[in-house]
């Protein structure tokens, strides 16, 4: 999950390790810290905390020209300095982002040969096995592939050698890493954004090669050692597409991005009320499976919502950590979607290997172009999201709501269908321009709501309902409106928030029928609708336009996603960053 850099060159290295860092610390932010180069000797700075707080310590002119950088979200171990990155151990030190699966059997043997260590990380065992590795070959490319062969989880790894430092090596699996130049050096990182102040030139390292970058070059060799050589790709994006601009936020200016992430997207795959050959062929699947997590997960769940409604095709939507594990019914007439923002999602990526072992056609849906999902998929659709930045997903979760939407078209092949979009720019600029203070200020100082809903609106609830927890903190759950009595409604107290969202005509009086009960409660009710109904059992209404159900989840998200922003900045909560959570969920 955490963010790795790297530079050697000939301009001075902490700027451009800083700035790349300061860029991932959307990664993780528990701790940082620093290793470079300096009168021929290593030099490791770690701070716990934020990026700011390690740049604090640093002077940023110093005479070094080869760094590795890190920003740690913790997985093992507390976020302390001891266990913050660069790790080193003998004569190696490692930044890592991923896990060791059998970080504890290596560290048995090392013991035994002699190794002690500091940290409660498993990354502390990858110097120590490189250490112990080289100690027998005296080679550092051949220490580094024995090293990986006995490497069990997913790592992207940084390297620097005592008894080479003018090199830096890099090797992934599982967890991504780019290499990049600029006219001065070379690069390694988590995300292109990352470096994109200094070029968008750079290579996507596949698992298990090994990177090695001087001043004046880089190399690639696989796993026999060999090298190979790779295409450099032109990263399509600006700096300031991932910069925050005037916005106080990140997550309100992506956000304020969506009519044009709407636009793009419907664009990428329609035109003149067709589709174009962006959008693939599916005609001969009448199963479909949708794979996510979280938010990606209540895409899903529009997804199936709408599909099932326009076709006759059943779909089964799961959560992608359950999925990897459990015994699937599914065969060759079925397709496996599996949504991801990152394309990296460790789960999501496991149980999309998971079909393919078992010869089940895959499609991937996802933001980052050559994602590993995005490149282990039969079929891509890219989303045209940009680069996402807040932790909080809001325009990726528009746009891949956009795009299973536009699937459903497809499989229904039902083009009048795609007239339904065609007002709905409008519509999302007037909603962008609402004002959510009174339902914040409703939200705000209570520790308990709840969001109900049926059908679709129940997967907008799903998603409202998160993106309040992880934003403000408040305790959220969603509920199928029908079901809050089974039970639940016990914990409705006086005041406590119940959002309804009733945008399905044919079962709304059912679900005001269920605010009404807990109304009846004394709970604060805010009515979401897009029908014209004014009646006394709410507290607050929020209008939304009227239209097509096919298109409404891409309307109905948009003051979920603007009220959580608003609830989490009346409670001074940390809104591009929250607590414990980092984006591109690469562990397990
Ligand atoms: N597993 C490592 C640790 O806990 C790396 C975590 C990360 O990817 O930030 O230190």
């Amino acid at each position: 999950m955490c963010g790795i850099v790297g530079y050697i060159g000939t301009d001075k290295a902490l700027p451009k390790v800083l700035s790349g860092l300061k860029f991932l610390e959307y990664r993780g932010y528990d701790s940082a810290g620093i290793a470079f180069v300096k009168n021929k000797s290593l030099n490791i700075l770690k701070e716990v905390g934020r990026i700011e707080n390690l740049d604090k310590k640093i002077n940023a002119q110093e005479e070094t020209y080869v760094s590795i950088g890190h920003t740690r979200w913790a997985t093992h171990g507390k976020p302390n300095v001891i266990n913050s990155h660069p790790h080193k151990n003998g004569k190696f030190t490692v930044v890592h982002n991923g896990i060791i699966e059998n970080y504890v059997l290596i560290k048995e043997k090392l013991i035994k040969e002699g190794y002690s260590f500091l940290s409660e990380t498993d990354t502390e065992v990858i110097p120590a096995l490189l250490d112990y590795n080289y100690s027998i070959s005296k080679d550092i490319m051949v220490s580094i592939r024995d090293t990986i062969k006995e490497l069990e989880g997913s790592y992207a790894l940084g390297i620097i050698c005592d008894d080479d430092l003018k090199h830096i090596y890099a090797v992934r699996n599982g967890s991504p890493l780019i290499i990049a130049r600029d006219e001065k050096g070379y690069f390694l990182s988590s995300d292109v954004p990352a470096i994109l102040n200094f070029t968008n030139k750079y290579i996507l390292l596949d698992e298990s090669e090994i990177a090695k970058l001087s001043f004046d070059e880089y190399k690639i060799y696989d796993t026999n050692l060999d090298e190979i050589r790779k295409e450099e790709k032109i990263f399509d994006g600006t700096p300031d597409s991932a910069m925050k601009g005037n916005y106080e936020h990140y997550m309100l200016k992506e956000i304020h991005e969506e009519g044009k992430v709407f636009k793009d997207t419907l664009n990428y795959y329609v035109d003149n009320y067709k589709f174009k050959n962006t959008m693939p062929n599916f005609k001969k699947y009448n199963k479909i499976h949708i794979i996510g997590c979280g938010s990606a997960y209540y895409v899903g769940n529009i997804g199936k919502y709408l599909i099932e409604e326009y076709t006759n095709i059943p779909v089964l939507v799961e959560v992608a950590s359950e999925y990897r594990y459990k015994k699937n019914f599914y065969d060759k007439d079925t397709l496996v979607i599996v949504i991801s923002q990152s394309g990296e999602t460790a789960d999501s990526l496991a149980a999309l290997r998971k079909a393919k072992e078992d010869k089940i056609d895959t499609l991937a849906i996802v933001n980052v172009v050559g994602s590993s999902i995005s490149r282990e998929a039969d079929y891509t659709l890219y989303v045209k999201a940009g680069p996402e930045i807040a932790v909080a997903t809001t325009k990726a979760f528009l746009a891949q709501t956009v795009l299973i939407s536009l699937l459903a078209v497809k499989f229904s092949n039902n083009l009048n269908l795609l007239k339904e979009y065609d007002n709905l720019e409008k519509h999302i600029c007037n909603l962008l321009n609402n004002n959510y203070e009174k339902y914040a200020e409703a939200i705000y100082k209570h520790e308990d709501t709840f969001f109900i809903g049926r059908l679709i609106d129940y997967a907008l609830c799903l998603e409202g309902s998160l993106k309040l927890k992880e934003t403000s903190y408040i305790n959220s759950v969603a509920f199928q409106a029908g079901e809050l009595k089974h039970g639940t409604i016990s914990l409705i107290k006086d005041g406590t928030p119940v959002i309804g969202i009733c945008t399905d005509e044919n079962i709304i009086n059912k679900t005001i029928s269920n605010l009404k009960e807990v109304k009846a409660r004394n709970a604060y009710v805010i009515f979401i609708t897009n029908e014209d109904i004014d009646e006394d059992f709410y507290d607050l209404k929020l209008v939304l336009p009227k239209v097509h159900k096919l298109v409404m989840p891409i309307l109905s998200i948009i003051p979920l996603q603007l009220i959580a922003y608003e609830v989490a900045k009346k409670r001074g909560c940390d809104i591009d960053k929250p607590q414990n959570l980092a984006k591109s969920v690469t562990v397990e």
